[in-house]
């Protein structure tokens, strides 16, 4: 250990008495202090770093299905009760899991609650099946998906599918409407994608970001492959899960809820990279505009105010019939609702339902009036378009064709049944499929209003002769303007252990470095007869280091009331303002 203080740094101290030094010695404590602190700071990062790598590594085994949850001890007769059980109150983490357990417990008939994965800070991420089949994937039956409170604290969202999920479990008897919704779609309900960040954020608060980031401080919305610029940030365990969650599971239509405006904005989100493009907002559409347009007219339309397009306040925008082009409003990279589209052809819209993020509870009844039917209807929409199977001559399931809708380059694919569902509004369509080993189809079909086309595929196997082939099978298996899957398997780090051991041993090097080079001493005493502390640089051990120069900064010595963390900082001050000393 090399001493902290040394009489012989001094300049001229080589005359120092042994009660010199000893006095030197007693008036350099402080600067242990300061060590101390740099120790402490040098776990802190290590620590974290590790925490941080362990995390994207427990993200490579993800389960291969979900485990659905279900404990009748949680049963709760008063969630029987046609009157509105569920209060109109904000439910954290702990509260929110006991509801779901509730409902889960009694009603499980018609829900089944499963964790996708587990936050930052060790939460689950609970989704809510909400089906006559909870159970069990009835084939043919779309999937359709809410996700809410990405931004922690964006909580009306959370709290209007808790209720949600109590009016279809209750209604389910009652309703004809929610009756066949339940009977002919499987609902997969996540009130908080970022639980960690709700419990953060603070009731009553309308703007700001307090809560909106995940404990890593990430912005959830910003943290997903993009389909028009590299996305270069962390990858974290919230969105992981839910990657891995969309690609388990086909789903058809999505809604994620957000708060702060009002409106129902739909992709793409994200705008190709062009100077004009990154300075201005405009409209970023899709092959699917149509069909994209008419689904956020459905929710603003069936939503109590939305469609009046008013602002949230004199100078916010007012959005035509209260809905928007993503980009057109303000482009973003990284966003869920691209990524849904364009990797897994889920039409995805962002609903923003309250001009306030996190309003106080008693306004929860207005918001749950407003967007009741609206929740309910959007739903209704998955039943929408064509639809069928992809077979081969053998009537079995074609897993993983690709299919795109003829002029409408974002693909979609079969699910291991070989089933297929796609949004599309009436008119006359083509659907091409691709498969590898099998020869391209084709097949002309027509959509009405009134329910959906019911269209089959069967596939031929690839004819034996090249040249039959029209440009070689592998071109046509994605479409062109779909990325890979690939594309959508997360970054994960198999070497954690050894870029610990690594990042050890460098901060040890950098610390013990620093520790050389820093120096204290003290030479002279202010007029309050106390220690003037100098700290700064110095080029080797045991040599006089050049106090008189003017680049340093003399502090004085902390007194029994000043903080350690005054030490700190006036210590960095004097290495900041010291770039380099040379050697005297
Ligand atoms: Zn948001």
């Amino acid at each position: 250990m090399i001493p902290l203080c040394r009489s012989s740094d001094m300049e001229g101290s080589n005359e120092d008495t042994e009660e010199d030094k000893r006095v030197w010695c007693r008036r350099m404590k402080p600067a242990m202090w300061y060590l101390m602190m740099l120790i402490v700071g040098f776990f802190y990062v290590y620590l974290t770093a590790i925490q941080y790598i362990r995390g994207q590594q427990a993200l490579q085994d993800p389960p291969s299905t979900y485990l659905k949850q279900y404990d009748p001890q949680y049963f709760d007769e008063s969630l029987i009760s046609p009157a509105n059980a569920l209060t109109f109150e904000y439910h954290n983490y702990t509260t929110m899991t006991d509801f779901l357990r509730a409902m889960s417990a009694t009603y499980p008939n018609l829900t089944a609650l499963y964790s996708i994965g587990k936050s930052v800070q060790g939460r689950d991420l609970w989704v809510m099946v909400v089906s006559s089949s909870p159970y069990q994937h009835i084939i043919g039956q779309p999937n359709v998906k809410y996700v809410a409170n990405m931004h922690g604290n964006e909580a009306v969202g959370r709290e209007m599918l808790l209720h949600l999920i109590e009016y279809l479990a209750k209604n389910y008897q009652t309703d004809d409407y929610v009756h066949w919704l339940l009977d002919n779609t499987r609902i997969h309900i996540m009130p908080s994608m970022n639980p960690d960040g709700f419990e953060v954020a603070r009731e009553g608060t309308c703007q700001g970001g307090q809560g909106r980031y995940n404990a890593r401080g990430f912005d959830l919305n910003r943290n997903f492959p993009d389909y028009f610029k590299q996305n270069n940030k962390k990858s974290q365990p919230e969105a992981e899960a839910v990657k891995q969650w969309i690609s388990k599971i086909q789903f058809v239509l999505s809604a994620n809820l957000h708060g702060g405006a009002l409106v129902a904005s739909y992709p793409f989100d994200n705008s190709p990279n062009t100077i004009f493009q990154q300075f201005t907002s405009t409209p970023s559409l899709t092959p699917d505009e149509d069909a994209f347009k008419h689904l956020a007219s459905i929710y603003s339309f069936n939503h109590g105010t939305m469609h009046l397009g008013l602002p949230c306040k004199p100078g916010a925008p007012a959005f035509t019939n209260g809905t928007t082009n993503g980009a057109a409003w303000y482009p973003l990279t990284g966003g869920m609702q691209d990524y849904n589209y364009v990797w897994h052809g889920c039409m995805d819209t962002t609903i923003e339902m309250s001009c306030c993020k996190y309003p106080m509870a008693k306004q929860l009844p207005k918001f749950w009036q407003d967007n009741q039917e609206a929740l309910v209807r959007y739903m209704g929409e998955v039943h929408r378009g064509v639809r069928g199977f992809v077979v081969d001559t053998e009537m079995r399931p074609v897993e993983g064709a690709s299919i795109k809708v003829k002029s409408r380059d974002v693909g979609f694919q079969t699910t291991k049944y070989g089933e297929y569902w796609r949004i599309l509004l009436p008119g006359h369509y083509s659907l091409e499929v691709y498969a590898n080993g099998y020869d391209p189809a084709v097949e002309d079909f027509l959509v009405v209003d009134t329910n959906p086309t019911l269209l089959n595929i069967t596939l031929y196997r690839a004819s034996p002769e090249p040249d039959a082939l029209p440009s070689g099978p592998n071109n046509h298996h994605t479409p062109p303007h779909s990325p890979p899957p690939s594309a959508a398997v997360p970054t994960s780090n198999p070497n954690a252990s050894a870029i610990a051991i690594t990042l050890f041993f460098t901060l040890t090097v950098h610390l013990v470095k620093f520790y050389r080079l820093f120096k204290y001493f003290s030479d002279r005493v202010s007029h309050h007869r106390r220690p003037v502390f100098i700290g700064g640089p110095a080029q080797s051990q045991g040599r006089p280091v050049p106090v008189h120069r003017p680049e340093f900064r003399a502090f004085s010595p902390p007194s029994r009331t000043k903080s350690p963390a005054f030490l700190i900082f006036s210590a960095e001050f004097s290495i900041a303002s010291c770039p380099s000393i040379p050697e005297p």
